[in-house]
């Protein structure tokens, strides 16, 4: 297998396809975007200087809804990790129950060159010269290198051009500019309740030590909300290195150490361990939150863990996934544990069409109903058909997909 995201997405696509017996013209149709859209706009610099960025924006399938979902500004953005990303988002949004097509697109451009008047300008422009954009067409969130700020900036341009107010255009805003509540901590709570379901349904007890990498935006959330409810978060880390400590570590206090030191290494009271060695501790489950295919073949015999939960997007290789099936170390997938930030997402969008706006009680409780509710579907076919958590997920998102293509008349 490559190490192309769009691969390993479009080989997913094909397993999953087959064991739900979907029709191979929609498997064709669901394996190739609808459009991608490749634009450029000039933008002059702080120093006078004009500089053209090159900007994506991928549609892979609105069978479901309207394109939707992320918007990165890195310097080595791809064609081919959009296709992925937008085609991961279609299933996603199939799989949490979400009417919404798969949408990602971005610039490419290392935000950390640009000033923040920069980075105003290139958000607008971007939103300005974006191809197809609106509540009903395609809305466009917050990725790596975007935030609500820029987000605050698409939405006020897209108003600017159309001269109206239209809060579900955009996604990912703060809540002064009509966001919702809850948004920032969305993905780390929603991978937060299917581990609690994930302990009463695999037999784990209160006491279960649990090893987080990636002490993020996901992994901080989700190891905060760990510790208050009483579990023993034992290791985590960031991108400079790991920490252990067999008794727990304090992740609130961690969060002070990390916004005073910009890490979490030296923490005190704990022991330093490579990313690497994280993955291989003796910890009851595992929960990879910071990047994609940390867990491959080579390392797969190492895994300790009873269980891992993928917070991240692709941390483990259809490889590794094959040798840890054979061993009996399940593998809750990523389309439906970090579906909590698209949940949220959606949440945004019906405050935003309709107005009105919900407290955080009801932000957090509907987004646990509703990955909860994905998250048993996905049980119930992994049972009824004798496969793996990740083809189960992909074959729900698959079946209702493939029923809203025929019904339309597309194949
Ligand atoms: P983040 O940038 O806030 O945090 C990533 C963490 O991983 C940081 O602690 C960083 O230091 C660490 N890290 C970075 N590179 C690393 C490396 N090579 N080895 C080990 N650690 C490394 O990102 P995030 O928003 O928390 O996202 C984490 C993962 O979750 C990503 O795979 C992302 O695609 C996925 N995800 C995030 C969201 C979301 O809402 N933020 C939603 C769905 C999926």
């Amino acid at each position: 297998m490559s190490a192309n995201p769009l691969d390993t997405a479009l080989y997913t696509l094909k397993q999953a396809a087959e064991l739900a017996e979907i029709d191979p013209k929609v498997t064709e149709l669901l394996s190739v975007p609808k459009r991608t859209m490749e634009f450029t706009f000039p933008m002059r610099m702080d120093n006078g200087e004009v500089r053209i960025f090159t900007a994506y924006r991928v549609h892979w399938c609105d069978a479901l809804g309207n394109f939707k979902d992320g918007t990165r500004f890195t310097g080595n953005l791809t064609l081919d990790e959009l296709k992925a990303l937008a085609l991961w988002m279609t299933i996603k949004h199939g799989v949490g129950g979400i009417p919404a097509g798969g949408g990602k697109g971005g610039i490419v451009v290392d935000p950390g060159e640009l000033s923040n008047w920069e980075l105003e300008r290139l958000s607008r422009s971007f939103m300005r010269h974006l191809p197809m954009k609106g509540a009903w067409v395609d809305v466009p969130g917050a990725d790596i290198g975007t935030s609500e700020q820029t987000q605050a900036w698409m939405l006020d341009e897209y108003e600017s051009i159309t001269g109206c107010h239209s809060p579900a255009a955009v996604n990912d805003k703060p809540a002064a500019v009509s966001g919702t509540l809850g948004s920032a901590e969305a993905t780390g709570r929603g991978v937060y309740y299917v581990f609690e379901q994930v302990v009463k349904d695999f037999g784990f007890s209160k006491d279960c030590s649990v090893a987080v990498q990636g002490f993020g935006k996901v992994g901080s959330v989700l190891a905060e909300l760990l510790n208050k409810d009483g579990y023993k978060v034992t290791a985590t880390s960031d991108i400079y290195g790991g920490i252990y400590s067999p008794d727990g570590i304090d992740c609130a206090l961690l969060a002070e150490h990390v916004s005073k030191t910009g890490s979490v290494v030296d923490f005190p009271g704990t022991k330093p361990v490579s990313n690497e060695e994280l993955l291989e501790l003796e910890a009851d489950i595992l929960v990879p939150a910071a990047v994609q295919s940390v867990i491959g073949k080579e390392n797969a015999p190492q895994i300790k863990a009873k269980m891992i939960i993928e917070a991240a997007n692709g941390p483990v290789t259809p490889e590794a996934e094959e040798y840890l099936q054979g061993k009996k170390i399940p593998v809750i997938p990523d389309v439906l544990a970090n579906v909590g930030g698209a949940t949220v997402c959606h949440f945004e969008r019906i405050q935003g069409l309709t107005d009105e706006y919900w407290d955080l009680d009801r932000v957090n409780k509907q987004l646990k109903d509703w990955i909860l509710k994905a998250y048993a579907q996905m049980i119930t076919t992994a049972e009824q058909k004798n496969t793996t958590y990740r083809m189960a997920a992909w074959m729900n998102a698959l079946l209702k997909i493939e029923a809203s293509v025929k019904k339309r008349g597309w194949v």
